[in-house]
């Protein structure tokens, strides 16, 4: 393209410049020649008839040229059998050497028009008419400098635009080409930018609309995503299956420890602090295992969130209760005037899923003394549910971020013996949404952090 550019504009400006130099000067300076040569032909005419055959000796030379005068470094001599006789002026601006040079040149052309390259931008254009007589007379020459003419000026921005002009058009409709050219890549691309990785069922490429230079990369695209959904789904069907087999025995090993504590009361205080850290792990363990279940129906679109009016504060009951066992050692209250039912639109167990999440991450992240606080607060709307701990908060960076899935929050430390999954937060904003809800989290390092989920009440007065 930059190729076809460059031909293009050298020839636009060979071709103005020819003009130039072939047809207008030659005419310019064919019409000054006749001007000043009518002046020698006159005085020629003068000459005796006998001399005028004979011409010329020097004296006849300069009789001729006798009175023409020129400015601006053009110029007029006689170059003949009696040698080199320049007008006044002449030898101001060139060497005889120089004239002689050129007159031998210029005669030589068959029009007698000559252009003369001078060293940079400057040229000198010659005209030469043979004088009457016979061989033995000379020819009158006539000389311009071409770079004077504020024609070559205007010839050389001419020349210098349209070449700019020529390499717009030219970058335009290459950029036009390129957009033509790429337009399948692009709606490629926005194909391949909606694709949802749980959604891979429909992420196959339409190869009817693709141009045949385009098919094989969409086909082995196409290939690339069935075997993505094949192995996808045999990690999701491997995740399910083992959750589904630990979790039967995990909640039979909590039963069991559970009886055990309950019945014998001959333990040692060192046998039942063992036993409850065997059972809250057991617990965990079971929840992160929930939480993975729910996960993968949401991925395969199997999650079944309700969304039917309940009470909530008998749930909130039921979380503290489950917290109050989690946490035996930890002071979780509930502060509320609250207490008639509280009817809000959702799903009573996402809810206590949900809010237990909130209050074990309270609990995981904040000191073994400090307290965890349940505030329940009802507007004309909604219900807020907040869990408030006094940990150590999150930064201002993060606190979006953490509801992805797997996200953790960089900065904040975990207790020795705890751990962490990095899908609490994610459950609880499916969840939540799910519900038709929202959750937020307002927190300040070193202080603390309140993770707030709002749902619409059933009985809503607005
Ligand atoms: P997990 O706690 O298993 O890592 P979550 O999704 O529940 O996963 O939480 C994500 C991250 O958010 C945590 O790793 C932690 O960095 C941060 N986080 C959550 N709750 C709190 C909290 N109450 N105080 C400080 N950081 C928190």
């Amino acid at each position: 393209m930059i190729f076809v550019q460059a031909q293009v504009s050298n020839a636009v400006s060979r071709g103005l410049l020819s003009y130039f130099l072939t047809s207008f000067l030659e005419e310019k300076l064919s019409r000054q020649l006749s001007r000043t040569s009518n002046v020698v032909t006159r005085r020629l005419d003068r000459l005796s008839v006998e001399r005028a055959f004979n011409c010329c000796t020097l004296n006849d030379y300069r009789l001729l040229l006798n009175g023409l005068s020129f400015e601006d470094g053009k110029a007029a001599w006689i170059y003949g059998s009696a040698g080199l006789q320049a007008a006044p002026g002449a030898a101001l601006y060139y060497s005889k050497n120089d004239l002689l040079d050129w007159s031998r040149q210029v005669i030589v052309e068959d029009d007698g028009f000559l252009i003369v390259d001078r060293a940079g931008d400057q040229a000198i254009a010659l005209k030469a008419e043979k004088l009457p007589g016979d061989e033995q007379t000379g020819f009158y020459i006539y000389l311009r400098p071409v770079y004077s003419m504020p024609l070559l000026v205007i010839i050389s921005r001419i020349k210098f635009w349209s070449e700019v002009v020529l390499m717009l058009v030219l970058a335009v409709l290459m950029l036009l080409c390129l957009r033509w050219i790429f337009r399948p890549v692009r709606a490629i691309q926005r194909d391949l930018s909606a694709i949802e990785l749980n959604e891979l069922d429909s992420a196959f490429l339409d190869t009817r609309s693709q141009p045949s230079e385009f098919l094989p990369l969409v086909q082995e695209f196409n290939h690339m995503v069935e075997r993505l959904r094949l192995s996808s789904s045999r990690q999701k069907q491997f995740a399910s299956t083992i959750s589904h087999e630990f979790r039967t025995p995990l909640t039979v090993i909590s039963g069991f420890i559970q009886s055990v504590l309950n019945r014998d009361a001959m333990l040692s205080s060192v046998s039942v602090e063992s036993l409850e850290v065997a059972n809250r792990e057991s617990l965990r363990i079971n929840r992160m295992l929930s939480d993975l279940l729910d996960l993968i129906r949401a991925d395969s679109n199997q999650l079944q969130i309700l969304r039917q009016p309940f009470d909530s504060l008998a749930s909130v009951h039921e979380v503290l209760k489950l917290a109050g066992k989690a946490h035996p050692a930890r002071k979780i209250t509930l502060e509320s005037e609250l207490l008639a039912p509280l009817l809000v639109i959702g799903d009573p167990d996402r809810l206590i899923q949900c809010l237990s999440n909130l209050i074990d991450n309270a609990v995981k992240y904040s000191d073994s003394d400090s307290e965890v606080v349940m505030r329940i607060h009802a507007t004309a709307e909604t219900v807020i549910f907040s869990v408030v701990d006094h940990g150590q908060g999150i930064p201002d960076d993060q606190q979006q971020l953490i509801f992805d899935r797997f996200k953790r929050a960089q900065g904040v430390k975990l207790r020795r013996g705890e751990s962490s999954s990095g899908l609490g937060l994610s459950i609880v904003k499916m969840f939540v949404t799910g519900m038709g809800g929202e959750v937020s989290v307002q927190s300040t390092v070193g202080e603390g952090s309140c993770f707030s989920v709002v749902l619409n009440r059933s009985d809503a007065s607005g």
